[in-house]
């Protein structure tokens, strides 16, 4: 694999390996990009079949993470880190303090926050070791898991896709299809169902879907059947790269808005999506609920405001695809070319300031 031309690399600041052998921690952290302030990004504990999958994905998220943090006008830099291994069975207080041990090394240039195989338990053991830690616990002096917030910034980029399709946000009626509902999923089912949408939904967990059932009304199918459910929206709640060549075809929807970061396996998918008149709500936009409560957290903002402006992402949603639409690109390229360009405002209002 040759690193430094691979696409995702794009220009890192710096990606370390981080190994300990007491501990067994085996991990990567992927600093894109420090212009703006500090890269705050998650850390993913997953079983990677390989460490070319590992080092893809911390390079994917992080590079992400620049974007995503530009758009929403965070100030912060993009970086992330991945542990490889089962969170399930490897996860140790010594593990997470060795990796607590990794993120100091960085000086503050690295802000750790949950993902995928960690949460705000995991936050705080982190939080022992090195003070550059997101995603608290209210009682731990944080903002609380950002998860809800994640689901409120897709419920808000739901209503703006739904109003380009259909010409009105209003969602009760409206049938959408959630694949995972794990905390974000489940949080945004919650949402969705007052506000009077009709939900299908599935999980790899039967524990999950219990606690959605047991919370309101829902249709269960199979999680690989998810794909093929005629519905209004698709919400992607779990992995990313599931629309790809063998599931775009298979979906019957108007829009597709969720949390999964990288949900398009390939940029050509987000063509793919418009060739078919449906609607696609940028992941990393979708998905910016959290890590707005997450900078808020870090930079110690007023916690009350940060739902309204978890909201706005409906605002920058329509924005992106009123850049789309003009300029006759895809939604993906437009959310990038938002972003860059507030990367650039902002980068010469730091430059001014220096
Ligand atoms: P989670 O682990 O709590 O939930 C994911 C759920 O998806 C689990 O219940 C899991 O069993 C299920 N799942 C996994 N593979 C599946 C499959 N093939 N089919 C159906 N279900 C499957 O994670 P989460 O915090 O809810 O995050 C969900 C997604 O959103 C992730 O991709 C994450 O990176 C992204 N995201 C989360 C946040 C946040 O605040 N938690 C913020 C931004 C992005």
């Amino acid at each position: 694999m040759s690193i430094f031309e691979a696409p995702e690399y794009d220009g890192h600041e710096q990606v370390q390996f981080f190994s300990d052998q007491a501990s067994g921690l085996k991990a990567i952290i992927a600093i894109h990009n420090t212009a703006l302030g500090p890269a705050l990004g998650g850390c993913r504990m997953w079983p990677y079949d390989s460490e070319t999958a590992a080092i893809r994905d911390v390079l994917r998220l992080s590079r992400g993470m620049t974007y995503k943090a530009a758009v929403l006008d965070c100030g912060l830099g993009g970086g992330k880190s991945v542990i490889i291994g089962d969170s399930h069975r490897e996860k140790t207080p010594e593990l997470l303090h060795a990796m607590g041990r990794a993120i100091a090394s960085f000086g503050g240039r690295y802000i750790v926050g949950e993902d995928i195989g960690t949460n705000p338990d995991d936050m705080r053991e982190i939080r022992s070791v090195t003070r550059c830690v997101s995603c608290l616990r209210e009682e731990d002096g944080g903002y609380g898991d950002p998860a809800p917030m994640t689901a409120l910034g897709v419920f808000s980029a739901i209503r703006a896709g739904v109003e380009e399709a259909f010409g009105s946000d209003a969602l009760d009626g409206v049938h959408v299809a959630v694949q995972g509902v794990g905390n974000v999923g489940f949080n945004l089912c919650k949402q969705l169902h007052e506000a009077g949408a009709e939900l299908t939904i599935c999980d790899i967990y039967p524990e999950q879907i219990e606690r959605v059932r047991e919370a309101m009304d829902v249709v269960v199918v199979e999680p690989d059947k998810i794909y093929d459910v005629p519905a209004e929206v698709f919400a992607p709640c779990a992995m990313g790269g599931i629309i790809n060549d063998k599931t775009i075809d298979r979906l019957k929807v108007r829009v597709v808005a969720g949390a999964a970061n990288n949900q398009l396996d390939d940029e050509r998918h987000g063509a793919w999506l418009a060739d078919r008149d449906i609607v696609y709500m940028p992941d990393y936009v979708a998905n910016g609920g959290g890590l707005i409560s997450c900078a808020a957290e870090w930079k110690g903002g007023d916690a009350a405001v940060v739902p309204d402006q978890v909201r706005g992402i409906y605002d920058t949603c329509r924005m992106i695809l009123e850049i789309a639409n003009e300029q006759e690109i895809t939604s993906s390229e437009a959310a990038d070319e938002l972003a860059e360009s507030r990367f650039k405002r902002d980068r010469e209002r730091v430059a001014a300031r220096a």
